[in-house]
């Protein structure tokens, strides 16, 4: 096996005292017909610039998972990313800019984004009331944007060289696990995205917060994410947390917050934080932190930390895991408070049937 493509960000991940890589991936990478990733490298981005404003979709890396992007404001580029996705039309789409006067052309300001400025660029998401310019396609019809200013460097360095607004869904089949390696999304999605950025492992490997400014007299946390909803209430005040729709509502405001998403084909099943789960034979053990015994099928997310060493590691475990054929998949949540919001809130739709 190519112990070269094992990302360090692994290492730590064991079974019975092996470590797990990105084995798969390298592989598959390897004996692929696809063109070679493109990289960091300014001819590479040139490339996934031309790429994008030529209507093409690229798979670019950002701090939270790597999106699908393609020109926001060319319709037929946008009808790409549905269709390499699967995902259904009356899902809107984050669209992603460079700096504020940027989101001026596509939403109207509001008087809020004062006071959260500060995490820009970065994981949080703003849904605003939109500009006229903005396809409906991105929108799903709604009278409102939902815009993101990322801080990954290359995709602010294609954005920069592109010119264009970036619609950018995360890059991964509707509904499956979002992808935080490059070899995830060439994996999952193949001759269906041959173009994609590789920027490695994602720094924060859970989606971007959405918050909802779109209306005058209220705040709306409409998906947790890496901007806590702690931090943003000390800065707006009371924030109104989104409880997840009846079905029939759920694709109209926020289909991200279906109850099955983000699923691994394999069951996941859930415990509380510090308990160790009775488990049928067959079945995977993933843990926050180290255990103290390693027997069975047992993994962990970090050695130490608590949610926030754990949760950029969620995704691509979850994905090894479901390529091993386990019965089940047992999942450590963690304090439903600051980051723990986010990650139980993506173990919570993973586990949804
Ligand atoms: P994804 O980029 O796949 O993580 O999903 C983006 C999510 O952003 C959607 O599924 C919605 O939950 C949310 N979103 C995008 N645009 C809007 C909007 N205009 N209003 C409300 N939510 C939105
Ligand atoms: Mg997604």
């Amino acid at each position: 096996m190519p112990v070269w493509g094992v990302a360090p960000l692994f290492l730590f991940v064991i079974k019975n005292g092996t470590p797990l890589g990105a084995y798969d991936n390298v592989t598959a990478a390897l004996n692929s017909p696809l063109p070679p990733y493109l990289t960091a490298q300014p001819a590479d981005l040139q490339r996934a610039a031309d790429l994008l404003r030529q209507g093409e979709c690229v798979a670019l890396p950002t701090e939270t998972v790597y999106g699908l992007a393609a020109d926001a404001l060319n319709e037929q580029a946008v009808a790409k990313i549905f269709a390499i996705k699967g995902r259904p039309l009356v899902d809107p789409l984050i669209v992603h800019v460079l700096d504020l006067s940027a989101l001026a052309r596509l939403a109207v300001p509001d008087a809020r984004l004062e006071q959260i400025a500060g995490w820009w660029p970065g994981p949080l998401t703003v849904v605003l009331r939109r500009r006229s310019v903005v396809p409906d396609l991105v929108t799903a019809g709604q009278n409102t944007v939902a815009i993101r200013i990322p801080a990954h460097p290359l995709f602010r360095e294609v954005l920069q060289r592109s010119g264009c607004p970036l619609a950018a869904p995360s890059a991964n089949p509707f509904g499956y696990i979002s992808p935080t390696q490059a070899g995830h999304v060439r994996t999952s999605l193949a001759e269906r995205c041959p173009w994609i950025v590789d920027g490695g492992a994602c720094e924060h490997g859970l989606e971007s917060t959405i918050l909802d400014l779109s209306q005058p007299d209220r705040v709306r946390l409409l998906r947790p994410g890496p901007i806590t909803l702690e931090a943003l209430q000390q800065k707006l005040g009371p924030i109104e947390v989104w409880q997840r729709a009846a079905p029939a509502q759920q694709a109209q405001l926020a289909p991200g917050m279906l109850e099955r998403h983000y699923s691994p084909r394999t069951a996941v099943k859930l415990f509380p934080q510090g308990t160790v789960p009775t488990v049928e034979a067959g079945a995977a053990v993933v843990f926050l932190q180290r255990p103290a015994a390693l027997t069975g099928a047992v993994f962990y997310l970090s050695e130490l930390g608590g949610v926030e060493a754990a949760a950029p590691h969620l995704f691509a475990l979850l994905r090894q895991l479901d390529e091993r054929g386990f019965a089940q998949i047992y999942v450590e949540l963690a304090a439903p408070v600051g980051l723990g919001l986010a990650y139980n809130d993506r173990l919570t739709r993973a586990a949804a049937r």
